[in-house]
């Protein structure tokens, strides 16, 4: 299987980052939060994935529902007006369980083609207000939006731009809020009244805010190295944008679905955005599915005389039968008592990671609920890196691999933790137990 995997699978980012060097690594099995290798070898997936399989791995229910789906009906396309009973269940518990008045949504297949759809509800949006001058986006430096082609623009990552011809001309950004490096310090308040200062400049910049469509963000950078922004900081950019009329996304792809905590982080920050677009712990990484939730004064301006949205976007296997069933299985476990066990066991792994700030390698310790991250450093003083040429990011995950552990390991020397969200403690304390023997071993 290695073999063939290295002469006809292409997965660009591992090969990139020198994961592959060694040979793909085969998963067979999966069980609760555990997974087991081609070796037989067990191991705790402190990554759920890739922050996807929220509700965890081999759940009957969820099993049953996929079974009885595709037994029954296995696709039908809207965009014949056709339907199907788990995609309109779905979506009605979903815009029920959604902040304020997001009670709109659009299936896609993941978070990039979210991402896009997002962009193009948006510009529609404002060609339907007469305003098609509002052209240009702004993201946030670190921030993580997708590699479709669009989605990869508003990415703030170089590797995701270098040779693709993004960000386009209508794609832009402001420094990001990191608290641990960031050049304004870390005192919450003066991190935020920067980032507000930074958008209304580069609005200025770009004309005013009659040119400016929308701002997209994440509530907690994910791929950026999971940096969690000052309380506040969600509320203050979304009044921002709201005084502006700048349209307000919040990109919750890894953050809803419990990962920090309740089905979307935004609830959290007692703030409604305009659009909010999610994907992997809708289907728990199961079933491919992503959806954009769209609120109701967005969509009556896009909506035509009949009540429905008029825009020339869609997707073969958009709001698929089997997928959405998938989706209100995982709905039913979170809400039945799944979240409640992830809010528990993420303030054990907070706790648990915290209690490893001593370690001499250990810059910062950071996270809500089960996503959480650890900076190593050198030198706590300087913050200097652990040079990437001495301690690759791949060393580390193999390091953790061979103490049965899945973590991530950031190229710039982050450890990023987002286990399932049915973990029980002894899970948790093993996740802790073996990333400090993964630190003591580095240190060697
Ligand atoms: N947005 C965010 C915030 C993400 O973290 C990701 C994926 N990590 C995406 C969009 C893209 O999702 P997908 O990989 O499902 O296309």
């Amino acid at each position: 299987l290695v073999e063939l995997d290295r002469n006809h699978l292409i997965h660009p980012v591992a090969s990139w980052r020198g994961h592959e060097q060694a040979g793909m690594r085969l998963l067979t099995h999966g069980q609760g939060a555990w997974v087991r290798d081609g070796e037989g070898r067990e191991l705790i997936d402190g990554f759920a994935g890739l922050w996807c399989v929220n509700a965890g791995y081999g759940q009957p229910s969820v099993v049953e529902a996929a079974t009885r789906q595709m037994t029954e009906l296995c696709y039908a396309t809207g965009y014949f007006g056709l339907g199907s009973e788990p995609a309109v269940r779905l979506a009605a518990r979903l815009a029920e369980a959604a902040p304020g008045d997001l009670d709109h949504v659009y299936f896609t297949l993941g978070g990039s083609d979210a991402v896009d759809s997002t962009i193009r509800f948006v510009r529609y949006y404002w060609h339907a207000r007469g305003l098609p001058q509002k052209q240009h986006f702004i993201s946030v430096e670190q921030g993580y939006h997708g590699s479709s082609t669009a989605g990869a623009g508003l990415t703030a990552l170089s590797a995701f731009h270098e040779g693709f011809g993004v960000p386009y001309d209508w794609q832009h950004r402001i420094p990001t809020h990191d608290l641990y490096r960031n050049p304004v310090g870390d005192d919450p308040q003066a991190v935020i009244e920067a980032s507000r200062s930074a958008l209304m400049a580069k609005v200025e910049d770009l004309g005013g805010a009659e040119h400016v469509a929308a701002f997209y963000v994440e509530p907690i950078q994910g791929s950026g190295g999971i940096l969690v922004p000052p309380a506040g900081w969600m509320a203050a950019m979304r009044e921002l944008c709201a005084e502006l009329d700048i349209l307000f996304i919040a990109d919750e792809v890894i953050t809803a679905f419990g990962r920090t905590g309740p089905l979307f982080a935004c609830a959290d920050e007692g703030i409604v955005p305009d659009f909010i677009t999610t994907a992997k712990g809708l289907t728990s990484g199961y079933v491919p599915m992503g959806a954009v939730f769209m609120s109701d004064h967005v969509y009556q301006v896009i909506a035509d005389g009949a009540g429905q949205a008029a825009v020339g976007h869609g997707q073969t296997y958009s709001a698929h039968p089997v997928s959405a069933a998938v989706g209100l299985a995982v709905l039913d476990l979170y809400q039945g008592g799944l979240l409640e066990n992830g809010r528990i066991m993420g303030e054990r792994l907070q706790a648990g990671l915290a209690s490893l700030s001593d370690h001499p390698l250990v810059g910062d310790v950071r996270g809500r609920g089960m996503l959480a991250a650890i900076e190593l450093v050198t030198d706590k003083k300087t913050k200097a890196r652990i040079p990437a040429a001495a301690q690759p990011a791949t060393r580390i995950f193999d390091r953790a691999w061979d103490q049965g552990l899945v973590l991530r390991a950031f190229g710039w020397g982050v450890l990023g933790y987002a286990p399932p969200l049915c973990c029980t403690t002894d899970d948790i304390d093993q996740i802790v137990a073996r990333t400090k023997k993964v630190l003591d071993l580095t240190l060697d």
